[in-house]
Parts: structure tokens; C-alpha cells; sequence
């Protein structure tokens, strides 16, 4: 399929890099292809970023058969464009469309047309400490339908926004609260999908632990409310008697490309990791026992995200002394080191553009 190129005959003022938030200015341009069943995916097309058209009756404003990706590109101090294992998530893209009943995308097509837009859009990525640009792929249901099957249409498109540090003053410790009212997802449902139902229904769970004090959520298997799975939207890590645990992918977890990320390089430092089933009581067994040397968690949104104070019921867990771990600082310089080009790429992890 030939992509097709419309450039804007208005390139838009730019961002200070300084004044950078997440994901709220969008590059000049962005990527869109149609699926109608019986054809396939079709009319790949490059255009101006704006609003698109849809009917009101778009099966996705009514039952969410939708799935999105994420995904950074960097420059290096060279000048460079670089991606950090783009493949991985077109994979995890298609794994997450198969739950959803969504057409498979091409991943090697999808990449190029990825690669053609964030070229189109070069100057768009930010080069201060901890700027990057984020890639947001995703794809929905556009059948203008209102009963409940599987759509017979469908858009993909490619949005990328330049983002600001997600930390403002450097990396710092978060305050996270074990949630035992509201469940993620359950066995059996959508926790492993990248789908948008499975955030809306987090939105309450959220807004209840800021009012607490709090910045994000552990959140505990919807089942027996005993194992932990992940932290708001990203996976974690805890160092137990110098073993790096994180729980396994059980179904109910989405399974992240910086935890496998993480994974891969711990273990290519000779370190061990476990992942296994690990309950909120075994950890607080472990923490009164002083066997719990660091916390942390990986997205792509910041990489690493050290947990400095677990609140679970009325009590406080606080790990190494609430400040940045060794390893939380040594993971976070050695991946964001590979993806800007400033440390050796030595697990063949970077795609140049
Ligand atoms: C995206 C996401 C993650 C992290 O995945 P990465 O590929 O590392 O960015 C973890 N948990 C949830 C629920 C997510 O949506």
C-alpha cells in the first residue's frame, strides 16, 4: 500500500520546551488508514493534524472496541532520530486487537508509515533532559451502528505529541495507595488488552486516592483482592533479599515493554529476577522484616518510577528511606541513556529513522 502525503500549508508555533506538559500540543501531522471488511485496510494517508469526521452513531462512542499504543521517539546529541523497540509494540498492538475483535494491523507497513510521520515531523522532538516525543497509535470501531457486534469498519491513525520531563525537578519518589475497592480487570477479562475500557473504569479509583493524598494506585487481582499486579499504568518492581520480583503475567496484566525491558537488562547485569505471584501480605511481611531494599515502576511514560511511600489501609510502608534506589537511578540512566543515544545499545534495542 503507497501512503499518501498531504502536507499542511500551516506548520503551527512550537511549544518552549521548558512549558512542556504530557500529551496536550500535537505535531503538524498525523497518520490515518481505513479497514472495511471485504477490502482490508486501505487509503493510508499523511495529513494535516486536525478533527476527523465521524457519525454520531460510531460504534466506538457507544461500546468502546477500541485499542492504543505507546511509544517515544528521541533525538541523540548527534542529531539523530531514534525509537526505542517499536516492533514490540505493533506486536502488542495486534495482541490486543485480537482480544477486541479488531482486524490485525501490517506491522511492518505500520512501522514504515510510523517512521515516515515522525520524519515528516523531525523538528517536533524535543531535545532537553527528559523531553521526548510521544507516539500514540491506536485504533477504533467506526461502523455507524448502534447494536452490539463487531464492527465492520474500522480507523487507524498515528498522533505524536512533545512531551515535557515527567518529572519536573528531576526524579522523584512517589506516594502510592494499595486499592482494595475497585478491581482493574479480572481473569478472564480485558487487564492484558491496551483498551481504553479498562481506564475509564480506573478514573474512580484514581480521583479516590488523590483525595487521599496520594499519586497513584497499586492495584490488587480483582479476585481474591490479595495479589499485586500493577501500579496506575505501569508495572512494578519490588528488590526483596537482592531478587528483583514482579508479578507474572498472569492475563490481568498488561505486560509493558519497559517491564520486559527491565527484565531483559537485569539479568543481562547477572542479577536475578523473579516472576511470580507476590500478595500485599507477603510484602508487608517482608517490609517489617527490613528485607525490602527498593520499589519501583516502569512505563514508557517515565521510564522508571520509584515508590517512595505505600499506603495500604491505615498503614505507611516507606522504602529506602523514601528516596531514589540504586537500581530505580541505574535502570532509568542505562534505558534512558540507550533511547537518546548517550549509552551504548548494547541489547539492539534502538531503530534509527
Ligand atoms: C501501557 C501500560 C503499561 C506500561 O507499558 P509500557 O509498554 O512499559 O509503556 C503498564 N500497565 C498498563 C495498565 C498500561 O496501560
Amino acid at each position: 500500500m503507497e501512503i499518501k502525503i498531504v502536507k499542511t500549508t500551516n506548520l503551527k508555533e512550537k511549544t518552549k520546551e521548558d512549558a512542556l506538559a504530557f500529551g496536550v500540543h500535537f505535531t503538524d501531522h498525523m497518520f490515518m488508514m481505513d479497514y472495511t471488511e471485504g477490502i482490508g485496510w486501505h487509503d493510508a494517508t499523511i495529513m494535516p493534524y486536525g478533527p476527523i469526521e465521524l457519525m454520531p452513531s460510531s460504534m466506538v462512542l457507544h461500546y468502546a472496541q477500541e485499542v492504543f499504543e505507546g511509544l517515544k521517539a528521541y533525538k541523540t546529541p548527534n542529531g539523530e532520530t531514534q525509537l526505542f523497540r517499536p516492533q514490540e509494540n505493533l506486536k502488542r498492538m495486534n495482541r490486543s486487537n485480537e482480544r477486541m475483535c479488531i482486524p490485525q494491523i501490517d506491522e511492518d507497513f505500520v512501522l514504515e508509515a510510523l517512521k515516515t510521520l515522525v520524519k515528516l515531523d523531525e523538528n517536533w522532538i524535543p531535545n532537553s533532559p527528559g523531553t521526548s516525543l510521544y507516539i500514540r497509535p491506536f485504533v477504533f470501531a467506526t461502523d455507524p451502528f448502534i447494536g452490539v457486534r463487531v464492527s465492520k469498519q474500522y480507523k487507524f491513525m498515528i498522533i505524536m505529541s512533545p512531551v515535557g520531563s515527567y518529572y519536573k525537578g528531576g526524579m522523584a519518589p512517589e506516594r502510592i495507595y494499595v486499592e482494595d475497592e475497585y478491581a482493574r480487570t479480572v481473569r478472564g477479562g480485558t487487564g492484558e488488552a491496551k483498551c481504553g475500557g479498562n481506564y475509564a473504569g480506573g478514573l474512580a479509583a484514581q480521583q479516590k486516592v488523590s483525595t487521599k493524598g496520594f499519586e497513584q494506585i497499586l492495584w490488587l487481582d480483582g479476585v481474591e483482592r490479595k495479589y499485586i499486579e500493577e501500579v496506575g499504568t505501569s508495572n512494578v518492581f519490588f528488590l526483596i533479599d537482592d531478587v528483583f520480583v514482579t508479578p507474572s503475567l498472569s492475563g490481568t496484566i498488561l505486560p509493558g515493554i519497559t517491564r520486559k525491558s527491565v527484565i531483559e537488562l537485569l539479568k543481562h547485569w547477572g542479577k536475578t529476577v523473579a516472576e511470580r505471584r507476590i500478595t500485599i501480605d507477603e510484602l508487608y511481611e517482608a517490609y517489617q522484616q527490613g528485607r525490602i531494599q527498593e520499589a519501583f515502576a516502569t512505563g514508557t511514560a517515565a521510564v522508571i518510577s520509584p515508590i517512595g511511600t505505600l499506603g495500604w489501609k491505615d498503614i505507611e510502608m516507606t522504602f529506602n528511606n523514601g528516596e531514589i534506589g540504586e537500581y530505580a537511578q541505574k535502570i532509568y540512566d542505562t534505558l534512558y541513556g540507550m533511547q537518546t543515544g548517550n549509552v551504548a545499545d548494547q541489547l539492539n534495542w534502538i531503530v534509527k529513522i
